[in-house]
């Protein structure tokens, strides 16, 4: 379901299977040329391939020259209103153009700045708002709001397409998550050009994050959606470029730098887990290789929980520990443990991405985890895996019932009982530190 079609804005290619491309825009006077290229090289060096920058006056597109000339990753004029800003766009050299057909001012100034892109080579991104749709589609917006917005945005396409101008990208803007994963799951069904997804004046970092993650990321795992901007009510930009790209990397559709997994601490937590695991995370964004990197709370699970993980720590009161691999490499005080871990990690790379392990190091930590670990206790992480056993054994009875298939019913295991909090063995039970 991705688009068929692909376009370039500057040198990135939108749709056609290209990675989904991660956009923001700047919150910047576009005019002030000293804070919109910091902002522009701030937001670019946290990852985003696209800026869109405000044009509502003639010296922002003066400065546009200046800006495209000077910006790492390419730049989108953000046109309403005022078809003659879009031609002074498109003639300074703007690697797109966004603008809503509708409210330009007539077909007649919409195929004036479409010949005019022609000409330049320019893409444009064309689209519809939920909050300003045509009149004539008033009604159908009260009855039906996703339907007004397909039909809004075909319009728009159809009026493209009429103009012999197939160089665009389509968006649909909405404040509803709902509807803008409707609308976008229809849309995509009926044109074959890229999609840039978007759930408008999303809110703050907090709840504009998750409204985002929950619409942006519904799509893209349907495989709909070519590029991304999280809008978020935050002056730094920045921030909405590294939420999209958690999403992405939650999706696994594209990587950049490192993954970092931490448990959710329960009463077994002996450690301030909190400043560890934000301090990680500070750390690690110097880094640009995907590694995975775990924090556990406690040793009571092993390290089978991030067996997978590249390096890891796992604290405990007085001591933690640091493991590669689900293989312990040594054992530190508590207060040390950030430290020790970037250490290694420093090691590793200086190596040639190899775990750099000392035999005599790596004993003593493991014999500190046999002493910690606690294979009787019912962590989280342990009462899930069997939550999960119980519901693989449950199905496959019942596969082997419903098929007729397997021994008689006499001879066959019970389903293993699914844990129930009633009369689970720890319902109600309080973990002390001491
Ligand atoms: S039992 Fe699990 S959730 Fe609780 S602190 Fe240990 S690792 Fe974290």
């Amino acid at each position: 379901m991705a688009s068929e079609r692909q376009i370039h804005v500057g040198p990135v290619p939108v749709g056609g299977g290209a990675p989904v491309a991660v956009q923001t825009m700047t919150k910047t006077e576009t005019a002030n040329l000293q804070a919109t290229m910091a902002q522009i090289r701030t937001v670019a060096e946290a990852g985003a391939d696209i800026v869109r920058v405000a044009v509502p006056r003639e010296q922002d597109a003066e400065a546009l020259k200046t800006i495209v000339a000077e910006s790492p990753i390419p730049i989108i004029a953000d046109i309403h209103f005022n078809h003659t800003l879009a031609l002074k766009a498109i003639e300074a050299g703007a690697h797109c153009v966004r603008l809503n057909p509708g409210n330009i001012g007539g077909p007649e100034k919409v195929a004036e700045v479409i010949a005019l892109a022609k000409l330049h080579g320019t893409p444009l991104r064309v689209g519809v708002n939920s909050g300003s749709l045509p009149k004539h589609l008033r009604q159908l917006e009260y009855d039906n709001p996703v339907e007004a917005l397909v039909t809004a945005a075909l319009e728009t396409v159809e009026l493209m397409e009429r103009l012999d101008f197939t160089n665009f990208k389509v968006s649909m803007k909405s404040t509803s998550v709902p509807n803008t994963i409707a609308s976008n799951r229809m849309l995509a069904k009926r044109i074959p050009y890229p999609l840039h997804l978007g759930v408008t004046e999303a809110g703050t970092k907090w709840s504009g994050s998750l409204k985002s993650a929950v619409g942006l990321g519904t799509l893209l795992a349907d495989g709909i959606g070519d590029t991304i901007r999280i809008s978020l009510s935050t002056f730094h930009a920045e921030e909405e470029v590294k939420v999209a790209w958690e999403i992405l990397k939650a999706l696994k559709l594209r990587e950049r730098g490192p993954d970092l997994i931490a448990c959710p601490t329960c009463g077994r937590l002996q450690f301030d887990m909190d400043t560890v695991v934000s301090e990680v995370e500070r750390r690690l964004e110097a880094y640009e290789d995907p590694i995975e990197v775990s924090v556990l709370g406690c040793a009571v699970n092993g390290i089978g929980e991030a067996r997978h993980a590249d390096f890891g720590i796992t604290g405990a009161k007085d001591m933690g520990m640091i493991y590669s691999k689900g293989e312990p490499l040594k054992k530190v005080p508590t207060e040390q443990l950030v430290d020790e871990l970037f250490k290694e990690i420093d090691r590793y790379y200086a190596a040639g991405k190899t775990v750099q392990r000392d035999e005599l190091a790596a004993a003593e930590a493991r014999a500190w985890l046999a002493e910690n670990e606690d294979d009787t206790q019912l962590t989280p992480e342990r009462i899930a895996a069997m939550e999960a056993a119980a519901a693989e054994d449950a199905e496959t009875v019942l596969e082997s019932m419903l098929s007729g298939a397997g021994p008689p019913i006499e001879d066959r295991p019970a389903p293993a009982a699914a844990l129930d909090e009633e009369v689970s063995p720890v319902a109600g039970r309080r973990f002390s530190r001491n």
